[in-house]
């Protein structure tokens, strides 16, 4: 059994080839039937002849009906007119099962595909978007692997809020009521006085009610947490990451972002050094820009599309007022009313992608930014203790996988790059 990627070579001509798979495409006249046949690696054109076949034989070929399983064997010939360059003569096949009709035709609504998401996952282009995704999860942890980081493995049931109340799932727990995480941040924060450089991927849950072409309410959120650095090293390191996981993407998948009209050379604009602006700095490019925004204002959706179209590659932005990021963020003590971290927006239009800075490491800091939120420092004992037992400086981020999947791969929502998304409105299939 051979992989169609595998044969469409000029040394399988000639050879008698056995594939498995799925009907792609079918045509045929009263005396050749062309069956397009698709695995997960790709398509070739097979051709059933009457003169080699049974006429029984050469009935149930020209009568097959999209997305039957089948297995085939056949000759291998060069064909400049198929789909794929080279032809397999059939044989012999086997049919496994005949379908009645494939419920996905051309043209078909948003809505009916994303009803039909399992069966639609079949199709060339989300093979090449789940395929890409695949790059990109395994490039991110590779990456990790690579440079010494452990992978470490937080509960995804938790007591408290990470970032912010309002957006938190409900789960009934044994006669009490449990949460359904938002970021890993503070179980990751526990893990380096262990392990010291760590990662996770894992999903987040967010009850958002905003409607986005960029919210999730199930996401795969990837997050990492350094000992020992601040926040401009976290950013170093976070360069590096989204270079490394585009370089993978251009070597693995040139043929799948080809078919998604993906243009690589827009993303190798993207592996020089990204730009790096404040919070102060960007709002003033957006006023230039004639955005009606004004200094204190927190960055959307829609806001951010908005900047981004006029970059062609990302934007570490810096420096955020204190009163736009939650509480566990290190205010600048060389600037007043100003916290160390940053936001990483992608070009083209796609904003944030990941969120990160440094951690505060005092007790007391803490403890105080705790209290000014209007939050209970019991919910939180476990955090603060890790700033009374051998208290270290440290940072680290969160990168929405999703939407650096969304980006890469240039597509219009989130729910494009996602096999089963879920959201405000969708819990199947
Ligand atoms: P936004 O402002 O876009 O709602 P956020 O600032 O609330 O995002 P963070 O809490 O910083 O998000 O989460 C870290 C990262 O997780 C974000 O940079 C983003 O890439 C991703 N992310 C956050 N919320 C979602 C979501 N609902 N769906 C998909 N990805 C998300
Ligand atoms: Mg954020």
């Amino acid at each position: 059994m051979e992989t169609i990627a595998n044969i469409l070579n000029d040394e399988c001509i000639g050879k008698e080839i056995q594939i498995h798979g799925w009907v792609y495409r079918v045509r045929s006249s009263a005396k050749l039937c062309f069956i397009i046949v698709r695995d997960h690696s790709d398509v070739i054109q097979t051709v059933g002849k009457i003169e080699d076949l049974t006429e029984e034989q050469f009935k149930i070929l020209s009568s097959l009906t999209i997305e039957s399983s089948l297995e085939i064997t056949g000759i291998i010939s060069k064909d400049e007119r198929a789909i794929t360059g080279y032809e397999m003569k059939i044989i012999s096949f086997k049919i496994f099962q005949r379908n009645d009709n494939f419920p996905i035709t051309k043209d078909q609504g948003e809505e009916f595909l994303l009803d039909n998401r399992h069966l639609w996952i079949r199709s060339r282009e989300f093979n090449a978007i789940l395929k890409i995704r695949s790059t990109i999860f395994k490039a991110f942890s590779e990456f990790f692997f690579n440079s010494g980081y452990y992978e470490v493995h937080p509960p995804m049931m938790v007591s408290s809020a990470t970032e912010g109340g309002s957006t938190l799932f409900k789960v009934p727990f044994f006669g009490d009521t449990a949460f359904l995480t938002q970021s890993s941040q503070f179980y990751l924060e526990t893990f380096i006085f262990s392990l010291e450089k760590v990662f996770t991927v894992s999903p987040s849950f967010r009850a958002e009610k905003s409607r986005t072409w960029r919210h999730l309410t199930e996401y795969w959120h990837a997050e990492g947490e350094v000992a020992w650095i601040g926040n401009d090293q976290m950013m170093d390191i976070e360069e590096a990451l989204i270079k490394h996981i585009i370089r993978q993407v251009i070597k693995e998948n040139t043929h799948e972002l080809n078919i998604l009209k993906r243009d690589i050379s827009v993303l190798e604009k993207s592996l020089e050094p990204f730009h790096r602006m404040t919070y102060s700095e960007l709002i003033k490019k957006a006023q230039n820009l004639g955005l009606n925004l004004k200094f204190g204002d927190d960055l959307g959706a829609d806001e951010e599309r908005a900047i981004m179209v006029h970059f062609d590659k990302p934007v570490f932005v810096t420096s955020f007022p204190e009163e736009l990021k939650t509480f566990y963020h290190r205010p600048d003590p060389e600037n007043p009313g100003f916290i160390l971290c940053h936001d990483l927006l992608a070009p083209e239009g796609y904003g944030e992608i990941i969120g990160g800075g440094e951690r505060i490491w005092s007790l007391d800091e803490l403890k105080g930014r705790i209290q000014k939120a209007g939050l209970k420092e019991e919910d939180y004992y476990w955090y603060l203790d890790l700033r009374r037992y051998g208290s270290i400086p440290h940072s680290g981020f969160g990168l929405g996988l999703d939407r650096l999947c969304l980006w890469l791969m240039k597509q219009e929502n989130i729910k494009e790059v996602i096999a089963f998304p879920r959201t405000i409105r969708r819990l199947r299939p």
